[in-house]
């Protein structure tokens, strides 16, 4: 049984669940079919109230619903709850917005009077990661419920209790029957759902290597597909940035979450004029940390999700010095069997590390040195990912220049990343392709139905693939 509660700050193993069995899958599949089927007839406003409700769900029950992502993961509680409101707000938002952005689109053409209709694709397969166990799921519930797309899903194995508390959130919503299905499978039964002629999408959120796998078999079956994958963000600090600004931001930058963001800024690109009073700060920062019962709201850094994962991240640090990087600040060991990570500060890795390019997700800030704004926009591009970024600059103007040189699929200026509900969210290269929330989101799974119509043929009247012969 892979799926399994384990407190991350107890070590307590909390509950472990079954698999679900072939016949439940089947039983799973077949009631969201059915309600494709219905719900290719009902309009998006049939939908709506069961979104407000579950944003309400979602503010009236923040501390029990922040809770269960605590014990899952190991989270501060406070972020949770921050991630708990934020769920309550992309509910809120679809149920604002749904309907203006599903309308149809009027297009000028000769052909006849034609619109563009967004219809439901039929059944979708989300795969999704423990680092926002909620949040995750609501990118992709709640835009597609507005659609009409019944989701069955797989969340990770060691956010159990995550994924039953919003498929159960959802059911008390007033959601029908197969609007939303946790299914706890393998891996091969999620390459068998994927298959499965009924689903017509995938969303996968998570690391490169699962982005791989599943992105594999959807390509086989020809299911169009969204992948949300890992990144190595860079934080480029230019030459007029305003340091008091860089300071206050940058330290969160990389351990909201205990650092397990995937826009996370795991690269930190400072001008060499900048370089020395920048260390310092966030020297400062990483050593001033409390780590703690996550439930304590003195608590500023949480253990990491699972002993594996500080496992992967001491393996991924131990690489990066052996390959020559400098740990410029380790944090002092703590007396606690928690998983937690030191937070830690690494300089001098140079392209030949092999750390260099890796995605570190805990509490591990690379930091690098270069000449001038130009070699901070050359080395934040090398890299095989592209996710978000920040850059820091001496007005908005010439960040905002800066910005748009990076190739990468987001990136704030001047202030904190933050994903909102009208906010595309996604990435290119290695970082995955497809966007979730605002407009783009709603319209990743969506038949966009051509319908031209008018009252006699016009073979005539226009080119176009017409056949020029009459018969
Ligand atoms: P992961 O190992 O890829 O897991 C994500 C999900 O994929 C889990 O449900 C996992 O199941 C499943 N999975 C993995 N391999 C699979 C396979 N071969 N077949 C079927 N399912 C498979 O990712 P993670 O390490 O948990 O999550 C952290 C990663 O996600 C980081 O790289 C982070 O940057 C990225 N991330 C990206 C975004 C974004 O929006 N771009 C957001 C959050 C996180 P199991 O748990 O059972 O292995």
């Amino acid at each position: 049984m892979a799926y399994q509660t384990t407190n991350p700050y107890t070590n307590e193993v909390v509950k472990t669940y079954e698999d679900a069995t072939p016949e439940y899958v089947e039983t799973s599949l077949a009631q969201a079919q059915a309600l494709y089927k219905k719900w290719r007839n009902d309009p998006v406003a049939t939908r709506i109230p069961v979104l407000r409700k579950l944003a309400q769900i979602f503010k009236d029950e923040t501390d029990s619903l922040a809770k269960v992502l605590t014990v899952d993961m190991g989270k501060l509680f406070v972020e949770a709850q921050g991630e708990v409101l934020l769920c309550a707000e992309i509910a809120d938002y679809y149920a604002d917005h749904a309907e203006d952005l599903l309308k149809p689109r009027a297009i000028e053409t000769i052909a006849g009077e034609a619109q563009l209709e967004n219809h439901p694709l039929g059944v979708l397969m989300a795969v999704e990661p423990w680092n926002f166990p909620y949040y995750q799921m609501m990118r992709i519930f709640a835009p597609n419920f507005a659609v009409g797309d019944p989701i069955v899903f797989k969340h990770a194995a060691i956010t159990p209790a995550s994924a039953l508390a919003f498929e159960d959130a959802v059911r008390r919503a007033g959601a029908p029957a197969g609007s939303l299905t946790n299914l706890f499978l393998s891996y091969d039964q999620v390459s068998q759902v994927v298959a499965d002629k009924r689903v017509q999408g995938v969303a996968l959120t998570g690391s490169e290597r699962g982005g791989v796998a599943v992105a594999e078999v959807a390509g086989k079956y020809l299911k169009k597909n969204t992948m949300e994958l890992g990144g190595t963000d860079a934080f480029i600090v230019a030459h007029d940035a305003n340091m008091d600004d860089v300071k206050a931001v940058a330290p969160r930058a990389r351990l909201y979450n205990a650092g397990q963001v995937c826009t996370s800024s795991k690269r930190f690109i400072v001008t060499e004029n900048h370089y020395d009073e920048f260390l310092e700060s966030l020297k400062a920062a990483f050593s001033s940390v409390k780590m703690g019962d996550p439930m304590d709201p003195e608590t500023t850094l949480a253990p990491v999700n699972s002993k594996k994962a500080k496992e992967h991240l001491q393996e991924q640090v131990d690489t990066a010095l052996a390959g020559g990087a400098t740990a410029y600040y380790v944090h002092e060991p703590i007396d606690s069997d928690g998983q937690f990570f030191m937070p830690t500060i690494l300089t001098d890795i140079t392209k030949d590390n092999p750390a260099y390019g890796k995605e570190m997700f805990g509490p591990v800030a690379q930091v690098y040195k270069v000449k001038d704004d130009e070699e901070a926009i050359a080395l934040a591009n090398d890299s095989d990912y592209g996710l978000g970024g920040i850059v820091f600059a001496g007005s908005a103007e010439y960040g905002a220049e800066l910005a748009s040189r990076i190739e990468t699929g987001m990136v704030f200026v001047n202030t904190f990343f933050s994903s909102l509900p009208e906010l595309e969210f996604g990435g290119v290269k290695k970082s995955g392709f497809g966007r979730e929330l605002g407009q783009t989101g709603i319209s990743s799974f969506v038949n966009q139905e051509l319908v031209v119509k008018r009252d006699r043929p016009n073979d005539n009247e226009f080119g176009g693939l017409v056949l020029p012969h009459k018969f």
